[in-house]
């Protein structure tokens, strides 16, 4: 029988039985950085930390096995996960990227790449026909879903078999559901990059990013690149990120549930035009989300009345910490026109509908009345203050 993904979260299936290590149960830190080779011409398997390291190397199996790939690369942030992968094209090469994304992952896309000549169309890979975008030029569509942060949903295997049909790559930035909850791959995905910075470390404190293909021409590729341009995860930070991915599933379940209830609270309020989340069945997405992954996640986006509202929540927010991240255990509240976003050009912004009240909460694991009562005493605390009766 196959495993249940919080199983794979904690124990790997490849090494059940070994008792190596001493029968540590949690996986040594390897902080070395070169290896002695036992004679002349022969190795260990290891050879210099750059290349490989056990510590990265379980982290990679495990992150394999989650996402069902053939291999997975583990490197010192998200971003440099993605400036990886960028590696893999040329000058004169294309790429349709959506017209949402994270916004350090524009910033990369438009003042790094572009001066190294790779060409980029915007599509709103949700809602439009990325076929027509093609062109003999075209390399790879890069994908996030749901978009970061207006919580578009593209359907994956839709656009993989456009991507199949004309032989180009399909990436999908995996972070905001996390493998826990969405599996690419299975979709037709040939790589899925994540930020384990968020949900898989966990815990607002460790940066962590990966690449995971399900084929081995490109794990060879992507190999060669990580040896020769060297951001590979250190061993300390491989070993929290590990221990961070044995809790996924219930700080997955949890960040949900809280998710689900405060999203339904601020649907109530006076002071909110809209609440943007998958699990709401209105959410134009929802009935794809129904179909490609096994939850909703806990990112949210809300449209409140006015710039001062937004601005006047996240003067009163104390235990909601503002900030910038997600997935984390403490709930956060980012405002992404002048945080995440902020070096999004103004009119991508505002065609992505980011604008001034708009709020993005990553939700935590907190006890959920708790984090009710403080967004209560937040919002009334706000309309006081713009002269606005109490409800
Ligand atoms: C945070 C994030 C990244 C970048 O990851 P870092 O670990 O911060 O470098 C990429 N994509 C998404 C969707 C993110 O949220």
């Amino acid at each position: 029988m196959a495993r249940g993904i919080g199983t794979k979260c904690i124990h790997l299936e490849e090494t059940e039985g070994q008792t190596t290590h001493y029968g540590a149960i949690s996986y040594p830190i390897y902080q070395t950085a070169t290896y002695a080779h036992p004679a002349v011409g022969e190795s260990t398997g290891y050879d210099y930390s750059r290349l490989q390291n056990p510590t990265r190397a379980q982290l990679e199996r495990v992150m394999a096995s989650l996402e069902n790939g053939v291999d997975a690369l583990a490197l010192s942030s998200g971003m440099a996960a993605i400036s990886l992968l960028m590696e893999l094209f040329a000058p004169n090469d294309h790429l349709i990227i959506d017209a949402d994304l994270y916004g350090g992952s524009i910033r990369l896309f438009e003042h790094v790449s572009k001066k190294n000549g790779i060409q980029f169309s915007r599509v709103d890979c949700w809602r439009e026909d990325v076929e027509q975008f093609i062109n003999d030029r075209t390399k790879a569509v890069y994908i996030e879903t749901p978009t970061n942060p207006m919580m578009n949903v593209t359907n994956i295997a839709k656009v993989a078999n456009i991507t199949k049909k004309h032989n180009i790559l399909l990436i999908v930035d995996n972070t905001f559901l996390s493998p826990y909850f969405q599996n690419p791959l299975d979709l037709g995905a040939d790589i899925v990059v994540h930020s384990g910075t968020k949900y898989l470390g966990g815990h607002n404190d460790t940066l962590a990013g990966f690449l995971v293909t399900n084929r081995t021409d490109l794990s060879e590729r992507l190999r060669f690149l990580i040896k020769t341009t060297g951001a590979g995860l250190a061993p300390l930070d491989s070993w929290l990120i590990l221990r961070g991915i044995k809790t996924l599933g219930i700080r997955m379940e949890k960040a949900q549930a809280n998710a689900i209830r405060i999203a339904k609270w601020l649907k109530e309020q006076k002071s909110v035009i809209k609440v943007i989340y998958p699990a709401l069945p209105e959410h134009p997405g929802y009935d794809i989300m129904k179909q490609q992954a096994r939850g909703f996640g806990a990112m949210l986006t809300v449209q409140v009345e006015s710039k001062e509202f937004a601005l006047a929540v996240l003067e009163r927010v104390r235990m909601i910490k503002y900030a910038e991240s997600l997935g984390g255990v403490e709930t956060l509240i980012t405002y992404p026109a002048t945080q995440t976003h902020a070096d999004v050009p103004a009119e991508i912004r505002e065609r992505n509908g980011i604008t001034e009240s708009t709020l993005r909460l990553s939700v935590g694991i907190e006890d959920a009345e708790d984090l009710l009562d403080e967004l209560g005493k937040a919002f009334k605390a706000t309309k006081a203050v713009n002269g606005i009766k109490y409800d």
